[in-house]
């Protein structure tokens, strides 16, 4: 038995959130939107969102401080402002991290509950109902059942994970992400890469998971060599990114990830290193644990890329990630010990030791 399961009404184009205003009125009366601190008031999305709410006569209140990687925090205080005024769905508009915010808020407004019980995804009350506007390419949060956040009590990320988080609309316009710097396009497009190639090679993986990936990875196989330092964009290769991430997106929401994003947990926690750069940098590594068991999985992933080995795959990354940061032996044991207890780890088509890890983790971090 497989299940598909993606509820999301997902819009694409130039102009769809104004264009779109009218399914707004069915979502309630008041909103809340919540962004990170600038982006979405500098590329359009905030706007477009706000004169969509008042062509319809909906008032919004804003909660615009969500910092990348957020904790609970700011999730918190914005389930706060939406209990105060009332509001009857959130908006969420950014990259992965104002949306699972927007997508934690949702859950907090309507049940008062502590960290443990909301990560334990134990909650007795309905969600308010989420809209995401991705203003990244990478995170595919705009279709997941997943809310990433930063747990300091595991020093690492606890996923908040419940189908009625699913936004019940998408909103995809690439013009928001024209200005993307191209560092963080580099980044998150790694992080869409990173989802599709793990939904692949997941012990989950189903026929409708692994088409949709394989599309994800076709797609990111043709744009990704013009990430390289000094290119610039345009509307399509942004639109493809993020189509590529919204595949990849769907895929993970079917399979969920695996070790590799274990792995990249702990640097992004302890070493500061953005989400889909950390995985970015250990994914050659990952593909050459898998090839010797998995050979011809992995070798159609490196095919679907337009690669023919492990080798060609590292020189792209490498042109990608430029200076590698690096590691000691100390935390790389600390850092392996971690993602060993992550809920990702056994859906990894080869389950994982300690010492495999370490294995990963030194061959991408030792000089
Ligand atoms: P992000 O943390 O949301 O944003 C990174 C930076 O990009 C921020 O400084 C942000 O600025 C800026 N930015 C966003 N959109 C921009 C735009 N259009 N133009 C210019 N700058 C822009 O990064 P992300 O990689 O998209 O999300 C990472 C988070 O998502 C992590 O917490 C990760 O764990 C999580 N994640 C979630 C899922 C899921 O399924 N839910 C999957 C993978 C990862 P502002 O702060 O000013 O907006
Ligand atoms: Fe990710």
């Amino acid at each position: 038995m497989t299940i598909f399961y993606v509820p999301t009404k997902i819009i694409i184009g130039k102009n769809c959130v104004r264009e779109n205003a009218s399914l707004f009125p069915a979502l309630g009366t008041k909103a809340l939107i919540v962004t990170g601190k600038r982006s979405a008031k500098t590329n359009g999305s905030e706007q477009d969102v706000r004169k969509a709410l008042e062509e319809r006569s909906i008032p919004a209140v804003i909660f615009d401080h969500v910092e990348s990687n957020p904790s609970t925090t700011a999730a918190r205080a914005a389930a706060e402002l939406a209990r105060e005024q009332k509001v009857d769905f959130v908006i969420g508009i950014g990259g992965g991290s104002p949306l699972d915010a927007a997508k934690v808020a949702a859950v907090l407004a309507t049940n008062r509950i502590d960290d443990e019980t909301l990560f334990s995804h134990d909650f007795a009350q309905k969600p308010l109902p989420v809209v995401a506007v991705p203003t990244t390419a990478g995170t595919g949060s705009e279709v997941t059942q997943y809310a990433m956040m930063t747990n300091d009590k595991i020093q690492s990320k606890s996923f908040v994970i419940s189908d009625d988080i699913i936004p019940r609309v998408a909103l995809l316009d690439a013009a928001y992400t024209e200005n993307l710097p191209l560092p963080v396009t580099r980044n998150t497009a790694l992080d869409a890469l990173s989802h599709a190639v793990e939904s692949y090679l997941s012990k989950r993986a189903t026929e409708m998971s692994t088409f949709i990936a394989l599309e994800s990875i076709r797609r990111l196989g043709r744009r990704l060599p013009m990430l390289r330092r000094g290119a610039s964009l345009d509307f399509d290769v942004r639109e493809e990114l993020l189509t590529a991430s919204l595949l990849a997106g769907i895929a993970i929401a079917q399979t969920g990830t695996t070790a590799l994003h274990a792995m990249g947990y702990s640097l992004t926690y302890f070493k500061k290193i953005e989400h889909g750069r950390a995985n970015g940098l250990l994914m050659g590594d990952y593909l050459q644990y898998l090839l010797p068991e998995h050979r011809e999985k992995v070798m159609a992933v490196l095919r679907t890329l337009g690669l023919s080995g492990v080798a060609d795959f590292k020189a792209l990354i490498d042109d990608l990630v430029g200076d590698r940061e690096r590691l000691s032996e100390k935390e790389i044991s600390a850092f392996s010990a971690i993602a060993m207890k992550a809920r990702n780890i056994p859906f990894t088509l080869k389950s994982p030791s300690q010492a495999d890890l370490e294995g990963m983790f030194r061959t991408s971090f030792l000089p």
